[in-house]
């Protein structure tokens, strides 16, 4: 299956990635958690930067 994915340690230090069959759902995905597990209801620009640096082609 082809998809991306980003490594959430090097976003918000969890251990967890997110996955999606594109980049945005990818994004969207990670809005979730950072608002279920940091209570980030605006995802914060330095976030959003380092979350888009860490979503890799996942093979
Ligand atoms: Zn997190």
């Amino acid at each position: 299956m082809n998809g991306y994915s980003a490594d959430l340690a090097q976003v918000c230090g969890c251990k967890w990635a997110a996955t999606g069959s594109s980049a945005d759902e990818v994004v969207s995905k990670t809005k979730v958690h950072a608002k279920q597990t940091h209570q980030m209801n605006e995802v914060p620009a330095e976030i959003a930067q380092k979350l888009q640096a860490a979503i890799r082609p996942a093979m």
